[in-house]
């Protein structure tokens, strides 16, 4: 099934428990803090409803391309043409947008053996998934400071965490709570999980299952919401309409069934996911550098050799990443077998890339923005007085740029490098694959050391202890 967008809304009505602090929020999709966020997600499933590119056909039956298991290069590029599709139209700001988990859980079901005697339940998981165009989001991260349960032990208080607290013969209850549920405001399900190995004592904790977001007994405490202060799309207009939203998730239900207790990178999960994460990026990439441009063109700094030198860099860098894309079409892996996955090293090379460059190619902008922003008026309302705005429109334009046209660029500038919006981002995107050791140890895992170390070993086997005539006589 294809949802169209306003399917979606209705599916988000379903007496979910969101909290802004200590209040309980009726309706996400038409509170003041969320409906925007709301109505952009809306506007992906009908994108993809529209065009006929973004879906493909099995058993008389219509799915989302995210949803292809591929088996051909071809098959890639069709999964990458919908993750460009969607994230252009949030310039890359919807991190969790509907086509990540649903990434993971369609390379998790090209490899279910992985899952045991779980396999089964994932294999259902997915078809249910693809056949109701799910939004899924995940927690799979246990909260910060919860990861020593000696602390609560000793206080006889219950381990935060969520865990398995008991087990019948109908599934199990899980109690406890899971960072951070990017997105699951305006989601169906959160698939619940365990990204970062646990130790064997930590077993009750190694659950893996998926929770309807309007299920009694499931609860999101938002983080503050940042579209609520945002005054209008003029002066925040990445704010207004992109605030994905994040939410610790609190849990006390009963699951009928468990998909697994260990996972992900022994399947294609972790890479088509993260594929996802990677095209994304790029299309932020294309948005920064059309920034960058268009700021120093307001200036007439585009025409400083300088200047051009730094946009140079920029777009050398937005290249480089989408060369990083291609390739992991390109270069293909043939795995598992019968299947295509993207090439993993390039795909967490990319990750990487993206991870560690994000803040300081933010910091670049910042620099060529210079005190332009700061000499805006605190807000267009100017406008609309007529003395302020004959001034406004005089004392502010550029040879290049009316003072209207100037102070809507500033503020989608900072929008994207001050806003607490911007800062968010920042966070994000160092963190939003687990934190940079995490994200490393995936490409020293996957890198071929031994044919690393055969080059030195061939070098140096050239060689020996050099002849004694050799030998510089003193
Ligand atoms: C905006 C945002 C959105 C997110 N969205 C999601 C989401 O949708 N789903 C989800 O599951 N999670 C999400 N996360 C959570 C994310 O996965 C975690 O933030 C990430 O895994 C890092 O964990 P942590 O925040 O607990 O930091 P920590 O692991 O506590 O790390 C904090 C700092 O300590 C350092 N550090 C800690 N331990 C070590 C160590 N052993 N060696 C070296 N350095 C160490 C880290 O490098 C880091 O600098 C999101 C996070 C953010 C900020």
């Amino acid at each position: 099934m294809l949802k169209t967008g306003s399917e979606h809304l209705r599916s988000l009505k379903d007496g979910r428990v969101v909290y802004i602090g200590s209040e309980r929020v009726d309706d996400v999709t038409s509170h003041p803090a969320f409906r925007n966020g709301a109505r952009s997600i809306a506007a992906l499933y009908d994108m993809k409803a529209a065009d006929p590119g973004f879906s493909y056909q099995e058993n008389n039956e219509m799915f989302s391309t995210y949803f292809l298991k591929a088996k051909t290069r071809e098959d890639l590029q069709k999964r990458t043409a919908l993750h460009r599709a969607i994230a252009d139209m949030s310039h890359g700001l919807l991190g969790r947008s509907p086509d990540h988990v649903s990434s993971f859980v369609t390379g998790m079901a090209m490899n279910p053996s992985v899952f045991g005697k779980f396999s089964e339940n994932l294999s259902r998981y997915y078809e249910h998934m693809r056949r109701e165009d799910v939004y899924g989001v995940y927690a799979v991260i246990p909260p910060q400071a919860a990861r020593n349960p000696e602390f609560y032990q000793k206080q006889n208080i219950p381990t935060p965490t969520l865990r398995v607290v008991r087990e019948d013969d109908d599934g199990v209850v899980i109690s406890g709570m899971k960072m951070l549920a990017t997105g699951a405001v305006f989601a169906n399900e959160i698939w619940i999980g365990n990204l970062i190995p646990l130790a064997p004592n930590q077993l009750a904790e190694s659950i893996t299952c998926a929770v309807p977001v309007g299920a009694p007994g499931v609860a999101l405490w938002s983080r503050k919401p940042y579209e609520r202060y945002a005054p209008s799309e003029f002066e925040n207009p990445l704010t207004w309409r992109f605030d994905e939203t994040d939410s610790m998730v609190m849990c006390e239900m009963h699951m009928d069934a468990v998909l697994a207790r260990e996972i992900y990178i022994k399947t294609p999960g972790h890479c088509y996911g993260n594929h996802q994460s990677n095209v994304r990026f790029h299309a932020k990439m294309q948005l920064i550098v059309g920034l960058a441009s268009k700021i120093a063109q307001a200036s007439g700094a585009n025409e400083v050799p300088a200047v051009r030198e730094v946009l140079g860099r920029f777009a050398a860098l937005e290249a480089a990443l989408g060369g990083m894309i291609a390739g992991q079409i390109q270069d293909a892996e043939d795995w598992p077998a019968g299947f295509k996955t993207f090439n993993r090293r390039y795909m967490y090379a990319a990750l990487n890339w993206c991870t560690e460059s994000h803040s300081n190619i933010i910091d670049a902008l910042r620099e060529l923005c210079g005190g332009a922003i700061f000499q805006m008026p605190a807000d267009i309302s100017v406008m609309h007085d007529p003395k302020l705005r004959e001034q406004f429109e005089a004392y502010w334009q550029t040879p290049q740029l009316g003072a209207v046209e100037r102070m809507k660029l500033y503020k989608l500038a900072w929008d994207l490098i001050g806003s607490e919006f911007a800062g968010r981002h920042l966070q994000y995107e160092k963190f939003y694959a687990g934190a940079s050791f995490i994200v490393r140890n995936h490409s020293f895992r996957e890198a071929p050391w031994a044919q690393f170390h055969k080059v030195v070993d061939d070098l140096m086997a050239g060689y020996d202890v050099p002849e004694l005539q050799n030998q510089k006589v003193a």
